[in-house]
């Protein structure tokens, strides 16, 4: 991503959690560019190894977990439970609801993960579970196999 383009994601998650009340401070800004950057899903310990090489000091690291925390919490990024590691929300800025729906599509070579959010996936689920007596309040579909550069190689 580009730089200027992440600056402009950082000010309106910034604005965002403004609206809610809630502060996007230095360092919670600070770790989700880092997450941002990534560029796929990143554990926490990547990214205090990133944070120290910014900050050219080491944080700590229930600092950063506080951090994620938040971030999490705003809708501001994703836990792949799979893979144990962050990744931002593509809809966190498009004014959507953040408990939206979300799927992950995992790649088992390369570990490149894209979100989609579609809503029939979570309507069929709903059916499904509704059919089993289940009254489904959220759910989130980890689905693993190859991204199109993998499967083209
Ligand atoms: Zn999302
Ligand atoms: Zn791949």
């Amino acid at each position: 991503m580009a730089a200027v383009a992440t600056e402009q994601t950082l000010d309106a998650a910034e604005a965002q959690c403004a609206a809610r009340g809630a502060q996007l401070t230095p360092l919670r800004r600070l770790v989700l560019r880092l997450v941002l950057e990534a560029g796929q899903p990143v554990g926490a310990y990547a990214l205090l190894d990133r944070l120290k090489t910014e900050r050219g000091q080491a944080a700590a690291p229930p600092t950063v977990y506080r951090a994620l925390d938040f971030l999490l919490e705003q809708g501001l990024i994703h836990k792949v439970e799979r893979l144990n590691a962050f990744l931002p929300c593509i809809e966190a800025h498009h004014g959507h609801d953040h408990h939206h729906p979300h799927q992950f599509l995992i790649c088992r070579n390369c570990g490149r993960t894209a979100e989609v959010s579609d809503h029939a996936v979570m309507h069929a689920l709903e059916e499904a579970a509704r059919r089993a007596g289940f009254r489904l309040e959220r759910a989130t579909v980890e689905a693993e196999g190859l991204c199109a550069a993998c499967a083209a190689g």
